[in-house]
């Protein structure tokens, strides 16, 4: 289990909430749901939602637990990582079509509220800027960023086809930039990199001149826009994310700072489409969600640098 989707989890048990959790562990970590395993509202199940009969591996889950039916379905399955899906270019497209919708089907089955975790790369390297939810993006189709990118793109047709065509209760969130404690060390993000670089006394690996942009939101403030789009009536998409934009060289000189440490930087080839910039215009979830992020950027990486530090 990776974050968000660990955090996620515990947030919905702690509030009573009965949680059956499948993952096939191919980027999350195990460790990161140790804590839940002797509760009796939690089950975790080792599986992939792209192998045939998914149906047949969740059968009696529900009634094991107490359920007549699955009443919730949220999909956050796929790797988020550049180095994973670049890695993976076939399973990732696997998730995002096949796995979206076996999840739709079990939804559709049950009568059950379908969450989609899409993604800020459905804009590509975007020509607008902030990104709302009514720009469609500027994506190259063909490029090796297309198999997460387009994934995620046909996820979300898929979803509101089903909307559209079963009357199935969906919800959509584009996810931005999400950091904090519980992400692998290996993950091969921006903030992993940076982090473990800085506190290894290594050179942070600034990709390109360091001038394109992120804008990065704590997984706290993350999961509580997640719950806040499950729980509302609103559809989207919705971008749940923090419009605190940086570059990635202010970004990097703010966690050697934050880090104490001696660290230089080192430039590297930026990788092909990496997006100029990226920022979320979150007027949508404000007004419809009542959600908004509150974790300053400085306050959430003190906190990661610190887990990251324990995890060491
Ligand atoms: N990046 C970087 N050094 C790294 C990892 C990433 O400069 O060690 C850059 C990357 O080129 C991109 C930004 O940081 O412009 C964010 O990259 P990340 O892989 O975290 O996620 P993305 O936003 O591209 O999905």
């Amino acid at each position: 289990m990776r974050s968000p989707r660990s955090l996620l989890v515990d947030r919905l048990l702690e509030r009573g909430e009965v949680v059956v959790c499948v993952d096939d562990l191919s980027t999350g970590r195990r460790a990161n749901i140790d804590h839940l395993a002797a509760m009796a509202s939690f089950r975790f199940v080792e599986g992939d939602i792209t192998a045939p009969g998914l149906d047949e591996l969740l059968a009696g889950l529900p009634a094991a637990l107490g359920r007549d039916r699955f009443d919730t379905i949220v999909h956050l399955a796929s790797p988020a990582s550049p180095p994973a899906y670049l890695a993976h270019p076939i399973e990732t497209l696997a998730v995002g079509s096949t796995g979206t919708r076996q999840l739709l089907d079990l939804a559709h089955r049950d009568g059950a509220r379908f969450l989609l975790a899409s993604t800020s790369e459905v804009y590509g390297d975007p020509l607008e800027h902030p990104q709302s939810e009514e720009y469609h993006g500027n994506v190259n189709p063909v490029g090796p960023r297309s198999c997460y990118d387009e994934a995620k793109r046909f996820a979300e047709a898929l979803t509101v086809a089903y909307a559209r065509v079963h009357g199935l209760e969906t919800r959509i969130a584009r996810i931005f930039n999400t950091y904090g404690p519980r992400m692998r060390p290996d993950d091969g993000r921006v903030v992993t990199n940076f982090i473990h670089q800085a506190l290894a006394g290594t050179p942070l690996s600034i990709y390109g001149d360091g001038s394109q942009t992120r804008s990065f939101c704590h997984v706290d403030d993350e999961v509580a826009g997640l719950i806040a789009l499950l729980d509302g009536d609103e559809p989207g998409p919705v971008n749940i994310g923090n419009p605190h934009e940086v570059t990635v060289r202010e970004f990097a000189e703010q966690v050697i700072a934050l880090t104490g440490s001696s660290s230089t930087i080192e430039l590297h080839d930026l990788p092909e489409d990496d997006p100029k910039v990226r920022r979320p215009d979150i007027t949508l979830a404000r007004a419809r969600l009542g959600w908004e992020p509150h974790i300053e950027l400085a306050d959430g990486l003190r906190d990661t640098i610190a887990a990251f530090r324990d995890d060491r």
